[in-house]
């Protein structure tokens, strides 16, 4: 399996070398050259097996030589084993057929661990293997960054680096980074923004010296292996609701475009999805986007689901190259004019899009709204994010099952859901005592020199 960029200028790579380089050279994003299919009768067969076993089936053949089949498999199984689920991704039913898929499971209570877990397994088996060292530097605004750390803690060959804006993100999201004990570990708490952040770290993947003396290494939502691993539970919700014989839809929280477009990539595997709906809440740009075919900045108005804040939605970049035909430099021209404000999507690529894609947003109000209401009508305590999910999805219910992708544990963000329904949630038992552990974090300026030197400071001890 070989992957090249959705820009069409950077070079063609192993699965190995896309998970390592993150950011391909010329800007643009790694994306498989050709998708696998699963047939029909391949997909039957995956009734009954266990998240894991799945997860092998499906993914094995985008990972190619990179890993043999025991490695793969050994990581697989190390990466969820802490989940706090047997199911790992278990489905509810919510309403008359409107199912949750419950993505919370793991340690940091978001679906990003399940991607994040994978992804340390696999960094840390390729380079036991080289023997070489890398040092990840993450900017988070809450899931992101506590997914990374716990899945990176304690691995031999990485350390982790991860900013935050001090004072901006929620009191659990911060313990789930500082409480991390272990040395390679660095939650790094900036005078500044989350726009701060990510420009600073930019700034240190852009400063060629540094990047190549650390060996600097991304793992943010572009990175290719991550919305692979997010591609399995869309394959155990179908097949659990009669896939490949029956149809499903999926309703999904959307951000960064990384966890829908792996429902895509499910979808172009075989999987019949019959829609896939785009969730976003107030920052809506997406759903601007699909509505109008004008995609256009606004700046970001800051939500009761703040991991669903975002300006401009980076994967949303793979969706594009195919809506253009995998042209990279049609793609390449419309991200540029994205640098000055906007741009417009053809005719041709609208209507590819609107093939796959329908989208719905939530105000802050609905949210809460919808916080209640599914508490006293389901019986379901939401987090914000799900609940925008949850909201969006009444327009999209009918013959076809709709599943509504359950992206945070409601204990994550425990003001919004107390403010909707006057009940605090509690954590899950196994992370009950987070607020006794000790923290461990350290205050950094917004600043691109003195962030490096603390970085190369730590390496050092
Ligand atoms: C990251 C995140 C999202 C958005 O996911 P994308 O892949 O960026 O679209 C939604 N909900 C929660 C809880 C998240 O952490």
């Amino acid at each position: 399996m070989r992957y090249i960029s959705t820009r069409g200028q950077a070079p063609v790579l192993t699965f190995e070398d896309t998970m390592l380089t993150g950011l391909a050279r010329d800007g643009g994003l790694y994306v498989p050259e050709t998708l696998p299919r699963m047939s029909a009768a391949e997909i039957a067969a995956l009734a009954g097996l266990s998240y894991e076993d799945v997860a092998f089936r499906v993914m094995r053949p985008f990972v190619g030589e990179s890993f043999t089949d025991a490695e793969f498999g050994d990581c697989i199984a190390r990466a969820y084993a802490g989940f706090g689920h047997a199911a790992r991704a278990p489905l509810k039913q919510l309403q008359d057929n409107h199912f949750l898929l419950e993505l919370f499971h793991g340690p940091t209570l978001a679906f990003k661990d399940f991607a994040m877990q994978l992804i340390g397994q696999l960094f840390q088996t390729a380079l036991a293997r080289s023997g070489e060292r890398v040092t990840i530097v993450g900017a988070t605004s809450g899931d992101t960054g506590s997914a990374a750390m716990e899945a990176f803690r304690g691995l031999e060959n990485v350390d982790v680096f991860i900013l935050y804006p001090h004072g901006r993100v929620s009191d659990v999201q911060r313990r789930q980074m500082t409480t991390v004990s272990e040395a390679n570990a660095h939650a790094l708490a900036i005078d500044g923004t989350f726009d701060d952040a990510q420009a600073r770290l930019k700034d240190m993947f852009n400063d060629f010296v540094f990047r190549d003396e650390v060996r600097l290494a991304g793992v943010n939502s572009i990175n290719f292996a991550r919305v692979l691993a997010q591609v399995v539970y869309y394959f155990t919700a179908a097949v659990a609701l009669g896939a490949p014989h029956r149809e499903v839809s999926f309703c999904v929280p959307t951000g960064n475009f990384g966890d829908i477009f792996a429902g895509y990539l499910a979808k172009r595997m075989g999987l019949p999805i019959a829609r896939l709906v785009v969730a976003t809440n107030q920052n809506d740009i997406l759903h601007r986007a699909l509505s109008t075919g004008d995609y256009v900045t606004q700046g970001v108005a800051p939500s009761i689901s703040p991991s669903m804040d975002i300006q401009v939605s980076s994967n949303f970049e793979r969706a594009l190259f195919d809506a253009y035909g995998r042209d990279g430099a049609a793609v390449a021209q419309l991200m540029a004019e994205l640098k000055a404000g906007g741009f417009h999507i053809s005719q041709g690529a609208l209507e590819a899009l609107r093939s796959d894609f329908a989208s719905g947003r939530a105000s802050e109000a609905e949210t809460s709204a919808m916080i209640a209401r599914s508490r006293g009508e389901m019986g379901e305590l939401l987090c914000p994010h799900s609940a925008v999910g949850v909201h969006v999805a009444q327009d999209f219910l009918g013959a076809v099952p709709m599943v509504t992708l359950a992206t945070a544990h409601p204990a994550k963000f425990p003001d919004a859901v107390e403010a909707a329904t006057g009940i605090r949630p509690a954590l899950p038992a196994r992370m009950a005592d987070l607020f006794e552990r000790p923290e461990r974090v350290s205050r950094v300026p917004n600043d691109l020199t003195a962030l490096e030197a603390h970085v190369r400071e730590a390496l050092a001890r």
